[in-house]
């Protein structure tokens, strides 16, 4: 008898396969898991065989762009399309300062970063303080 040989999926392959092209905007829609926030999660084993959920969007700009995704940087949508993840609509950021405040819709960013921002802004209240500390010592 012959094993049946379980075919391992790519990334891409893994993504594609929920994948619904919305002809009118070029988007990509997630047609998998969705969570509370209007955002697709992708369910994927890692390196050390345990499984872990991703962000679709970082999922997929890193697969098709073959990069890693360090926590700073940032992957924004230009469709502002929660759901898409077709790498043409995905920008990434890893300018903090330059670029955050700069963006235009601040509100969508923050909820779509919400982990990088807290970070960010803690990040810049210490060196406030230090900075503030430091001339106190003058
Ligand atoms: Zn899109």
């Amino acid at each position: 008898m012959i094993k049946k040989e379980y075919k391992k999926r790519t990334p891409i392959e893994k993504l594609e396969k929920h994948r619904f092209i919305d002809k009118k905007t070029g988007c990509w829609i997630w047609t998998g898991r969705i969570d509370n926030s209007g955002y697709g999660r992708i369910l994927i084993k890692t390196n050390n065989g345990k499984q872990k959920v991703f962000n679709v969007h970082r999922y997929s700009f890193s697969a098709y762009n073959n990069v890693e995704l360090t926590t700073f940087d940032i992957i924004c949508h230009q469709c502002h399309n929660r759901k898409c993840f077709n790498p043409a609509h995905l920008i990434k950021s890893t300018q903090l300062n330059n670029s955050i405040e700069k963006l235009r819709d601040w509100d969508e960013f923050q909820f779509e970063n919400k982990e990088i921002v807290d970070k960010y802004l803690s990040i810049k209240e210490d060196v406030k303080k230090a900075y503030y500390n430091w001339h106190r010592k003058l």
